[in-house]
């Protein structure tokens, strides 16, 4: 945790979930109508198929609705892309980019990940840019070489702690059960911090730095406990409501 952070909690369904899967959203929409919420925000990035139906559930609740991904430019001939105008168009306030699938799956590099971002700030919506080191470049002692490289190439200028998350997920601990030591997470976070505060001075003091990786309601207290890490994106555990509410309930011990 950070003092004076408000943490985010968010989670990335990844390619999961038909209408079927709505009542998830709407049982952790109801689930997060507590106190906890005026302390921690919490967010679901459906598939863009539930994007519009789950913000209309979640008109009367503090849970945020955002999208896993959109493309680079406004609109045009790019079949197959949404774009960060058609995510606030359907209500949602969030866009991941960045995601290590994607940087891998579709060959995403850091300058089309900035150029994603800056879309989402066109539109008005947050963008919550991942990174993270391969598990050869851990062994290879390079993890913050990487995330050094990947935080000057992804993020943006513009970027401020209103309009921009950072989530380290080391890629080796995505899906994985495997989580990197609480000493490794809070050295990656000291130095995360160091850098953003280095290049955008105050705004680094307040940027949001998400850890994700295999976070559960086992260990969510621990890693949320640790300096410097202001929240969580949870893959496999946000698909059931019962264990995204487990994992945003470890705060009320945290933050009493
Ligand atoms: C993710 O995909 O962003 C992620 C962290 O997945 P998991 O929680 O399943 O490791």
């Amino acid at each position: 945790m950070t003092p004076d952070i408000r943490p985010l909690v968010a989670g990335n369904w990844k390619m999961n979930g038909t209408r079927a899967s709505l009542d998830q959203i709407k049982a952790i929409a109801e689930g997060v109508k507590t106190d906890l919420s005026e302390k921690v925000e919490t967010l679901i990035c459906p598939p863009a198929t539930l994007l519009y139906v789950a913000t209309a559930l979640c008109d009367d609740s503090p849970l945020a609705i955002g999208a896993q991904d959109c493309h680079q430019a406004q609109s045009g001939a790019h079949t197959g892309e949404i774009s960060a105008d058609m995510i606030a168009d359907c209500f949602g306030t969030y866009v991941i980019v960045g995601h290590s699938e994607r940087r891998t799956d579709n060959a995403e590099t850091d300058h089309l990940v900035r150029a994603k971002a800056e879309a989402a700030y066109e539109a008005g919506l947050t963008a919550i840019i991942c990174i993270g080191e391969t598990a050869d470049e851990r062994k290879g002692g390079q993890t913050l070489d990487i995330l050094k490289r990947q935080i000057a190439g992804s993020v943006p200028d513009s970027a401020n702690s209103e309009n921009t998350v950072i989530a380290y997920e080391p890629v080796w601990a995505i899906g994985t059960g495997l989580t990197p030591t609480v000493a490794d997470i809070a050295e990656a976070h000291a130095f995360m911090r160091d850098d953003i505060t280095k290049r955008f001075g105050p705004a680094g003091h307040t940027m949001r730095l998400l850890y994700g990786g295999s976070v559960k309601p086992s260990n969510a207290a621990e890693l949320m406990a640790i300096a410097n890490v202001d929240g969580a994106l949870i893959g496999g555990a946000s698909l059931k409501a019962e264990d995204f509410l487990s994992i945003f309930g470890a705060y009320k011990t945290l933050l009493d």
